[in-house]
């Protein structure tokens, strides 16, 4: 059977939500504005943000993890499962040049400061980073496979869920 893949974003970003064993997976947060547009979608689909038990993060940027911080404040549960990159790049709150959209995103910058920076996350306590001996612990709790996809950015995951969708 199909999953229900919820999405909770905006027009920008997408905010995917999911089922798996039970468990709320929800994959990246939006910009740090967008909280309350994601608590309100969740509310109107009956679910509250106490219920998120993972957050999948697939790169830290600012549109990825920007209200990650106010939601692990709020959400004492949820951990997050990301890169080991990505997860020390979140200390410093700062977004990393992609790749392709360097040149683009520093001219964006220069317009609007919120859009490459967020609250950093400095607690190790709340990651399962993604490594070798992590892989098929993660499987199992996500549903699906994760896959390095370092083509936007160095520490960039997708995940392949079992229904084939990829997200
Ligand atoms: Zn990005």
């Amino acid at each position: 059977m199909e999953k229900i893949i919820y999405n909770f974003g905006t027009s920008f970003v997408n905010n995917y939500v999911y089922f798996h064993n039970d468990k709320m997976i929800l994959i990246d947060t939006g910009y740090e504005n967008d909280y309350d547009h994601f608590k309100k979608m969740m509310e109107k689909a009956g679910f509250t943000l106490l219920m998120i038990d993972y957050v999948f993060i697939t790169h830290s940027h600012s549109d990825h993890v920007g209200f990650l911080k106010r939601l692990l404040e709020v959400n004492k549960k949820a951990l997050i499962i990301s890169s080991l990159e990505a997860k020390e790049r979140m200390k410093t709150g700062q977004n990393q040049k992609a790749f392709y959209v360097g040149f683009l995103s520093s001219f964006l910058g220069k317009l609007n400061k919120s859009r490459i920076s967020y609250p950093s996350i400095d607690d190790d306590k709340r990651f399962i980073p993604y490594t070798e001996q992590n892989k098929e612990l993660l499987k199992d709790m996500l549903g699906g496979d994760i896959i390095e996809t370092t083509g936007h950015t160095k520490d960039s995951l997708s995940l392949l869920l079992t229904d084939k969708k990829c997200l």
